[in-house]
């Protein structure tokens, strides 16, 4: 049985945002900089540049894709580019309107909506193109489609064998208004290694072999797009009237051993927390889930409330951390919410006193972690999860903290 609590006389007063616990906070004044800086990077002697689209897939890489999309628009970013229709329609339901292409398809894609919201679609068969034909019937729109072609990387795309019969089918829907042939784009599987450039060859005469056939079919396409990231940092060559720039934006590099300062960028994340607890305990102390720590002495030990529910790798085992200003390492297992960090037997820090994993602020590289971890800064910052927090900062809007949560 319950007790019959006092009934208050007023309602409570609603409570005061609380401050935030844990979060990851973007500054969309780097991304804008990053933006700047491909920019500069991509043009050309003579002034002219490729168009850029903004790779926003995966909720921008896990920085936030309508804040990312519309700090990107601003910095001078053409085009938008997402893998699914859905992440298309997050976008235009949030009031994005500049031009939008997703690319990875399931039976299931919701492509009469794509094409009622003005989504431009890649195509990597000729089952695909007649589903997108389908659905341009359906509502009455036609469909602007970018082929995209398989030139080795053996993922979504069409094979060289296959793409004359795609590109005939193409120009006969094109005829009857159904599509419009806007784009031909390809993937790149090696360009992060520089010195395997003959494998990027490869793929860039099978680019030029595709982009022919649809011309002779009598599609030519007006946007050929081929580079990432890395070709878009290292391969002028492969520009063409495209880039499409997903890491960089982020401020982080693709390259192995080379840091994004390098090419001028800058990173916008930062994991950020505070010290939940602090612990003085003497040698033999075990350290979290299997014991794969103990204490050989006398240490502190502060405790982060970020775990892998959070995004942080479980097997990242003495990553750096920076506590206060200074730089220690996680020990023990990192736990679902929880990980150690031994901050050393004169340890001076307090409860609540500012973590930060990888960040500008401490100067430790997503990198750090994600090597920790054994995979790259790719996956390490899409995978912070949905119980983190984003916060968009803008560094060059002072004052503005704490607002934008997501
Ligand atoms: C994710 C993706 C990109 C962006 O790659 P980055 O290396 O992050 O620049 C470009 N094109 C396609 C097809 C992609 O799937």
């Amino acid at each position: 049985m319950s007790e019959t609590l006092p009934v208050p006389s007023r309602p409570a007063a609603p409570p005061a945002v609380p401050p935030l616990e844990r979060r990851a906070r973007v500054d969309l004044g780097a991304v804008r900089h990053n933006v700047r800086a491909l920019r500069a990077r991509l043009t050309r002697a003579d002034g002219t540049a490729p168009r850029l689209m903004a790779v926003v897939k995966a909720d921008a890489y896990g920085h936030g894709a309508v804040p990312v999309a519309r700090a990107v628009l601003e910095a001078g970013a053409d085009r938008l580019g997402v893998a699914h229709v859905a992440e298309a329609l997050e976008l235009r339901a949030a009031g994005i309107a500049a031009p939008v292409l997703a690319w990875l398809h399931t039976r299931d894609t919701p492509f009469a909506a794509a094409l009622e919201a003005d989504v431009a679609l890649g195509v990597s068969s000729a089952a695909e193109l007649e589903a997108v034909a389908a659905a341009a019937r359906a509502v009455g729109r036609r469909a602007v489609v970018h082929v995209k072609t398989d030139t080795g990387l053996g993922r979504n795309g069409c094979l060289p064998e296959a793409l004359p019969a795609l590109a005939a089918r193409a120009a006969a829907l094109q005829a009857e208004g159904l599509v419009d042939v806007e784009g031909v784009f390809s993937h790149l599987a090696v360009a992060d290694e520089p010195e395997r450039a003959q494998e990027t060859d490869a793929q860039a005469g099978a680019f030029a072999a595709a982009a022919g056939v649809l011309a002779a079919a009598g599609v030519p396409a007006r946007v050929r797009h081929l580079a990432n990231t890395p070709a878009a940092l290292t391969r002028p060559d492969l520009h063409h009237d495209m880039v499409r720039v997903g890491l960089g934006l982020y401020g982080l590099s693709p390259f192995a051993g080379r840091s994004p300062e390098e090419f001028g960028l800058r990173p916008a994340m930062s994991l950020q927390t505070t010290l939940a607890q602090v612990k003085r305990v003497g040698p033999g102390q075990g350290v979290s889930y299997g014991f794969r720590f103990r204490t050989t002495g006398d240490t502190v030990l502060g405790l982060v409330p970020l775990g892998y529910a959070d995004g942080v790798p479980r097997v990242a085992e003495h990553a750096p951390v920076a506590v206060g200003g200074r730089h220690v390492r996680a020990v023990g297992r990192i736990a679902m919410d929880q990980f150690l960090v031994d901050l050393g037997p004169d340890a001076r820090e307090e409860v609540g006193d500012p973590v930060e994993l990888f960040g500008p602020d401490s100067g430790i590289p997503a990198d750090a972690w994600a090597e920790a971890a054994g995979t790259i800064n790719y996956e390490l910052v899409t995978r912070i999860s949905p119980r983190v927090p984003r916060v968009h900062v803008d560094a060059a809007a002072p004052g503005d903290t704490g607002e934008g949560r997501a």
